[in-house]
């Protein structure tokens, strides 16, 4: 039976990351580039990055319900959005499908760094004439020497411009696509050689660096491959489940601070010279905002409890990314916009409804969201 309480584990793990990134320089979350190696790092002394990976492995051994509450810790105390959003891309969808189906010589030599801070990640899949229908990727991987020769490129690859390996997928029966067509490899930069792009400028998100990533001819050994032939479909799906679960923890982190501050900002009353109407509008939109967060926090975490039962999840976590960045783009637009009416501009909200956009495209649009929901129900 799930419970609605945090145990002592969970309130412990949540402390210990306000506390770890309290003690982190200054937070700046403007700007249109960059990346703090040395912040990821400092979070991989905490074990951020390898929150969901068991302790055998160097992670920190939480399941996926207390990953989501980890990661909300997370994006409430630390307010650069695209640096989280990058940490969590690396756990979420490169190092937890590595953890559940890489073999065990990849695991044992990977996952350490990978948890500890000293690896970044990337996870390969979007190309550039496929996106929300993945499977149809040009990228191949044919069978040469004691391996395969992969040919293709990759593009929107969080963590691509400055990852050590990167999980991607190929394909190596392009005949078959989705219906085991596809396979994934472990690619490491110290051994495969490929070319990638200077990071993409984007409105939000500043310091995840998105960039293309482009393979030509690029030998790599089976060992490298992650799961079996023909499997890359069912791992990406899996990964995407605790992915569209879990990072959802970093927006409702980013909602609750939003709203904490916002409130504080209202009590000390630096809405005056308000009309009682104008005032009341916006406390309704809060209590709105505030019932909404606290019913998609449960599906998040219902969703991650389904996960941690060992059971598919595709339909509950489709339902929680598309509540959550659904909410996540409408409430940091209104708190915004009650900031400004009150004729002040607050950058942490400004930012973050900039950072909201794209939530309801990576991992999945909002549309194939609902495809997946509505396929759930027979539609
Ligand atoms: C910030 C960011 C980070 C990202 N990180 C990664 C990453 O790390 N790795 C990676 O591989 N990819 C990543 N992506 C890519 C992301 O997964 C794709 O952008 C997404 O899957 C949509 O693909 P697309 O952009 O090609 O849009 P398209 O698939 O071309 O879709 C365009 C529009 O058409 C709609 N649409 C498409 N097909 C259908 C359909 N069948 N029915 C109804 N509507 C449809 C979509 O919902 C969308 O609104 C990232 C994207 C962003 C914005």
């Amino acid at each position: 039976m799930y419970s609605f309480t945090p145990d002592p584990d969970q309130k412990k793990l949540r402390q210990e990351i306000l506390e770890a990134v309290a003690s982190l320089p200054g937070v700046y979350n403007g700007g249109t580039s960059g990346f703090d190696r040395e912040r990821w790092t400092r979070l991989g002394a905490v074990g951020i990055p390898g929150l969901a990976i068991p302790e055998v492995y160097g992670g920190k051994g939480c399941n996926a319900l207390s990953t989501t509450i980890a990661l909300e810790a997370l994006g409430y105390a630390h307010p650069d959005n695209g640096f989280n959003f990058s940490v969590a891309a690396h756990l979420l969808a490169c190092v937890v499908p590595l953890w559940l189906y890489g073999s065990e010589e990849l695991k044992t030599r990977y996952l350490p760094g990978l948890c500890n801070g000293s690896l970044i990640a990337a996870n390969a899949m979007s190309e550039p004439s496929s996106g929300s229908d993945a499977f149809s990727m040009k990228t191949t991987a044919q069978t040469s020497d004691a391996g395969y020769s992969i040919t293709g490129s990759k593009t929107f690859v969080s963590n691509g411009p400055i990852a050590d390996v990167v999980l991607l997928y190929a394909a190596t029966d392009p005949t078959q696509g989705f219906m085991g067509g596809i396979s994934a490899f472990w690619v490491d930069r110290q051994f495969h050689t490929y070319a990638r792009s200077e990071p993409l400028e984007k409105a939000g998100l500043h310091h995840s660096q998105l960039g293309s990533l482009f393979f030509e001819e690029m030998h790599i050994e089976s060992k490298y491959m992650v799961g079996s032939e023909g499997r890359g479909a069912h791992l990406f799906n899996r990964s995407m489940e605790w992915e569209r679960t879990c990072l959802g923890g970093l927006h409702i982190g980013n909602m609750h601070r939003l709203i904490d501050r916002c409130v504080r900002h209202l009590r000390a009353g630096f809405q005056q010279g308000w009309s009682r109407e104008a005032h009341q509008m916006a406390t309704y939109d809060l209590a709105i905002i505030q019932t909404q967060l606290e019913a998609v926090r449960l599906q998040a975490y219902v969703a991650a409890w389904k996960i941690d039962l060992g059971k598919p999840a595709g339909r509950e976590s489709a339902m929680a990314k598309l509540a959550v960045s659904d909410l996540y783009q409408r409430a940091t637009l209104r708190i915004a916009n009650i900031y400004n009416e009150c004729g002040v501009q607050d950058l942490d909200a400004d930012q973050s409804v900039l950072d909201a956009l794209s939530s309801t495209l990576y991992s999945g649009t909002s549309e194939m969201q609902k495809t997946i929901i509505a396929q759930s129900m027979g539609l």
